[in-house]
């Protein structure tokens, strides 16, 4: 298969917890990034002679120029995710994209169940500014689940917890796996995001769901709402499942 590929060159890359680490790329080229929040981009590189490439999903909203910023948990031995930890400002990085349909549509007022393992949760702070026009709208509701393992690991969530504070018919959850934090909030929760689903009392007539992560928490929740009434078109799913080559 032939990419259409662009360069993109390293602005800066922090680690925003322990487990994840954010990059602010820009198009080398100057040309304008256009993409709908919730879509990802391809990373391309050789290996053992041979091209292959990772999927990363836009951490950013649309219409900030040529920025790419994208979320990544680094995995022990991984090819990409090394790379990635080994650049430097000023490095390049072959990319294409942008690809995928885990995006916001043209739904009637709705409650949204957004829900996400951890750099799952990119495609919704990149949706954003999009669910802020969607809430002053009218009858919109956002429910946003985010599970990691404990409390630092909650990236992006000061901004949630801010987009919650700003509207009242956003609410966000975090649930932790593995930790009961001290002084919980209650915004916050013990368990994985499946079981905060089912406190919520979710409803196929009036909700629909967006899963993002972890392939098992993607099916799982799949299955819950499935069970609980919700046809195809209510549940729509990223998996991040891992590359072949
Ligand atoms: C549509 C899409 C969007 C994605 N978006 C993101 C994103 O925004 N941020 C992000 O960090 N990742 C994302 N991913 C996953 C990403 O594409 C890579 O698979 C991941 O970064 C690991 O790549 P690697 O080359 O470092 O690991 P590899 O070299 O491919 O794998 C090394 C080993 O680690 C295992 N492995 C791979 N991934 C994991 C994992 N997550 N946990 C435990 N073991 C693993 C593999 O099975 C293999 O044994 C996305 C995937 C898809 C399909």
């Amino acid at each position: 298969m032939t990419w259409n590929t662009f360069p993109l060159i390293l602005e800066w890359s922090s680690d925003i917890t322990p487990t994840v680490r954010h990059f602010a790329f820009r198009r080398a080229d100057r040309e304008p990034f256009q993409y709908t929040a919730g879509q990802f981009v391809n990373l391309h590189w050789e290996r053992d002679g041979k091209r292959t490439h990772r999927s990363y999903s836009v951490a950013n909203p649309p219409g900030q120029s040529d920025l790419v910023e994208l979320a990544m948990a680094p995995v022990e031995g991984g090819f990409a995710t090394g790379k990635l930890q080994g650049l430097a400002p000023g490095d390049m990085v072959e990319a294409s994209g942008p690809y995928g349909r885990f995006v916001l549509r043209d739904d009637p007022p709705c409650r949204y169940l957004l829900v996400a393992t951890g750099t799952g949760v990119t495609p919704y702070r990149a949706m954003l500014p999009e669910l802020k026009t969607l809430l002053a709208a009218g009858d919109y509701r956002v429910d946003l689940l985010l599970g990691v393992r404990e409390p630092r690991e909650l990236l992006y969530g000061e901004e949630f917890r801010a987009m919650a504070e700003a509207h009242e018919n956003f609410s966000f959850h975090a649930c932790y796996s593995r930790s009961d934090p001290e002084a919980a909030s209650a915004w916050e929760c013990r368990g994985y995001v499946q079981s905060r689903l089912t406190d919520l009392g979710v409803s196929a007539e009036t909700d629909i769901a967006y899963l993002c992560g972890n392939p098992g928490m993607v099916d799982e929740a799949a299955e819950f709402l499935k069970a609980a009434g919700f046809g195809v078109k209510s549940v729509r799913r990223e998996k991040y499942l891992s590359a072949r080559t």
